[in-house]
């Protein structure tokens, strides 16, 4: 995005409207300079090991560059590598726990395992459970920052007030939150990968959006981006429902399944929506097994949904965008997804609370 600057001198005194990204005059490029910056920025991410920030700034380099440049297919190239990377888990967060727990620390552990000293079991438990903390503390602390952009708390409460006046307070505010977990798996993954995009804004009795300011370069971030969103809000879904189990109070159980069968109604394969996305990695072979999934789970949730899901998925296997090689772990994230949640959705609650 080019917003900053309408107007830009070029070198050679041509006045340039700055969505040009090649001076027709001269033939230079007059974002060079900040082309330049963002390298150089690149480079520093590079050098501290950070994959995201790397493609970030040069997603951001790739927006000022002629699409049809050398430059332009370089820097591509080194964007969608990252993205793999980043994809098959090599990010700076599975690399930090080298930094933590010295190297060759598990062997020790593995050895005492095999002693089978109870030391050694309660070693891992609380390595697990520190693993399982800071894992935890770190999406919470992304759930938190969500908040702090004003678009976002301010269109969250408008829509808070919609859905209070509809079914009161209590069922309006878990479904938005329950909206909010959802739309931050979203913004979760969009770091992750480096692309730039708006904070989610509610749009009051609708749902919620994150717009992208810069288009996924490869098929696998998009879905990875997609299914995140529902992927969260099967965390939240659930979550509710270990609390309902635990205070028996009927709303909670009310908002862990339409919180549930909201995230179900995402994962319809058509149009924008984020089961569309989800299917844009999935080779067609994958995509008929997708369906038959959707069609057996009808079995046991009955949800008619399910009908519609199958629907957009008997479409997608004649789409013609079908990727040759497939993506497995799309295919597995997605079918569990559908299964999981048609079931979280049809769980029985209480009859009075159904609003
Ligand atoms: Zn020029
Ligand atoms: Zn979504």
């Amino acid at each position: 995005m080019v917003d900053e600057i309408s107007i830009y001198e070029c070198a050679c005194g041509s006045q340039l409207p700055a969505h040009l990204l090649i001076c027709p005059g001269c033939g230079r490029l007059p974002h060079a300079e900040r082309l330049k910056e963002l390298v150089a920025e690149a480079d520093r991410a590079r050098a501290r090991g950070e994959f995201s920030g790397q493609a970030s700034a040069l997603r951001n380099a790739l927006e000022l560059l002629p699409a049809n440049s050398r430059q332009h297919e370089v820097i591509r190239a080194r964007v969608v590598e990252l993205s793999d990377m980043i994809d098959a888990g090599f990010s700076p967060e599975a690399a930090a726990p080298a930094v933590n727990a010295p190297i060759g620390a598990t062997r020790p552990r593995r050895t005492l395992l095999k002693a089978g000293s109870a030391v050694g079991v309660i070693a891992l438990l609380l390595w697990k459970l520190k693993f399982i903390l800071v894992f935890i503390a770190t999406k919470a602390k992304l759930l938190l920052l969500g908040l702090s952009k004003s678009t976002t708390l301010f269109t969250m409460l408008l829509s808070l007030g919609v859905y209070w006046a509809a079914w009161g307070w209590q069922f309006g505010l878990g479904v938005v939150l329950s909206i909010y977990v959802h739309e931050m798996g979203h913004v979760a993954a969009l770091r992750k990968f480096g692309i730039r995009a708006t904070a989610p804004m509610f749009l009051p009795g609708i749902g919620a959006m994150v717009r992208l300011h810069q288009y996924p370069q490869t098929a696998r971030e998009d879905a990875r981006v997609g299914l995140a969103g529902p992927l969260w809000g099967l965390g939240a879904s659930v979550a509710t429902l270990a609390i309902y189990y635990a205070t028996q109070y009927p709303v909670i159980a009310a908002i862990a399944t339409v919180g549930a069968w909201i995230n179900l109604l995402n994962l319809l394969p058509v149009w924008q929506l984020d089961g569309a996305r989800g299917f844009r990695s999935l080779s067609r072979p994958q995509r008929w097994i997708a369906l038959a999934v959707i069609a057996a789970t009808w079995v046991p949730a009955q949800e008619g949904l399910l009908v519609f899901l199958g629907i957009g998925a008997a479409l997608q296997c004649f789409a013609k965008d079908a990727p040759e090689n497939g993506d497995a772990r799309g295919l597995i994230t997605y079918v569990g997804l559908v299964v999981s949640l048609a079931l979280l959705s049809g769980i029985p609650v209480p009859e009075a609370v159904i609003p």
